[in-house]
């Protein structure tokens, strides 16, 4: 038995308030079969054991963490195990893969990724994953394919095992940054899932490249995640990536491509705008600020600034992308009628148009564009022009 308590079924579990800026500390205890085992988010801390072959299986405290990470698996003890534990880090946290005994050899692949990827995390948010223990348990049909569950980490089983190495790095790392970008700190509202979602689609890509450096994750970045939203959000249905929204049969719409793959488009332009080391100094100050609590795109914008001195405003520029559904269409043309010093057309004219699949009367906004460009008299690429 596996829980998926995102988005709101926590509150079929236990009274709560199950929204994701709602933070405790929970202290969890499972009564079960003596057969079984089970596992949490926490560790076990004491086992009572009844005559009638029942435990009372108790474990430690949480972090302070929202209600949508808690987890629970219970399984037959003859039937599921773990893969002996690894330290990874300055800290030794403790980490491991579980699964069923028969498939356990196969998910020898998915236990170094995901070592791997918890110390590049470590590292590049210069935040140490805050507690003593990783699990990363291999379940058989797992409906949400994965979920980063604080502590207990879920994948399915079919994605785990070792015959599709490059979804097991990207899918491993994705559940692993959610560590800090959803469970440390946790979008304040589902009507920014992007702020986690789009943050783990980012970097599991920076992850992959670190851990399977010949693989060139980013250079597929066009394909897989660009490509993955356009057509979704070329059609008039699409919406705006940050809603407003507290309708319960909402939430469930945006675990899309526009959250997930505008998100990681969106986050890859700031980083490229802002350049790499000025977006990771503005992600590890949002980190730290905002630790055990939740954010919102606003406080984003506000890290993301401060990291560059105020030199651009990432929320004058952003805003346009995450409030309004669509992307333009760019044009690029070269005016022949002036000329530069070899008589040539000396002028690039850029224009943008909001694109659309289907002609539509709805209104867009300009969309804040960077753009980079060289010619034959420079030597490197010019400074962004907007
Ligand atoms: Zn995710």
């Amino acid at each position: 038995m596996t829980s998926q308590m995102e988005p709101i079924y926590a509150r079929s579990v236990l009274p709560c308030i199950d929204e994701p800026a709602r933070k405790a500390i929970f202290k969890i205890s499972v009564l079960h079969d003596s057969s079984y085992a089970v596992w949490s988010n926490g560790e076990i801390e004491r086992i009572e054991t009844f005559g009638d072959g029942q435990t009372l299986s108790h474990f430690t405290p949480t972090l302070k963490m929202s209600t949508f990470l808690l987890a629970l698996i219970v399984a037959p003890m003859s039937d599921f195990a773990c893969r002996p534990d690894h330290l990874v880090g300055s800290k030794n946290t403790k980490s491991r893969v579980c699964g069923r005994v028969d498939i356990l050899p196969q998910l020898a692949y998915a236990d170094e990724i995901a070592n791997k990827a918890l110390e590049f995390f470590n590292i590049y948010f210069d935040i140490d994953y805050p507690l003593p223990k990783i699990e990363h348990f291999s379940v058989p049909d797992f409906g949400a394919g994965a979920m980063e569950n604080y502590v207990g980490l879920f994948f399915d089983e079919k994605t785990v095992s070792a015959s599709r190495k490059q979804y097991i790095t990207t899918v491993v790392s994705h559940e692993i940054s959610h560590q800090w970008f959803g469970n440390l700190v946790s979008p304040a509202w589902w009507g920014e899932l992007w702020l986690k979602e789009g943050f783990a689609n980012y970097m599991e890509t920076l992850a992959s490249d670190f851990v399977e450096p010949l693989w060139m994750q980013e250079e597929q970045f066009v394909v897989e995640k660009i490509f993955g939203f356009m057509e979704a959000d070329s059609l008039p249905t699409s919406r705006p990536i940050s809603i407003e929204s507290t309708n319960p049969a909402d939430i469930f719409q945006l675990f899309d491509l526009i959250t997930y793959d505008k998100g990681a488009t969106l986050i890859r332009m700031m980083s490229m705008f802002l350049g790499a080391e000025t977006f990771q100094h503005g992600v590890r100050t949002y980190l730290k600020a905002l630790s055990f609590s939740s954010a919102t795109q606003q406080d984003l914008w506000t890290y993301l600034s401060d990291a560059a001195n105020n030199t651009i405003d990432v929320e004058r520029i952003m805003d346009g992308w995450t409030r309004q559904a669509g992307y333009p269409i760019v044009e690029v043309n070269r005016d022949y009628n002036t000329v530069d010093r070899e008589r040539v057309g000396g002028r690039m004219v850029i224009s943008q148009r909001p694109f659309s699949l289907f002609s539509t009367t709805m209104k867009r906004d300009k969309w804040w564009i960077p753009f980079k460009y060289f010619d034959r008299t420079s030597t490197q690429v010019n400074e962004d022009c907007w």
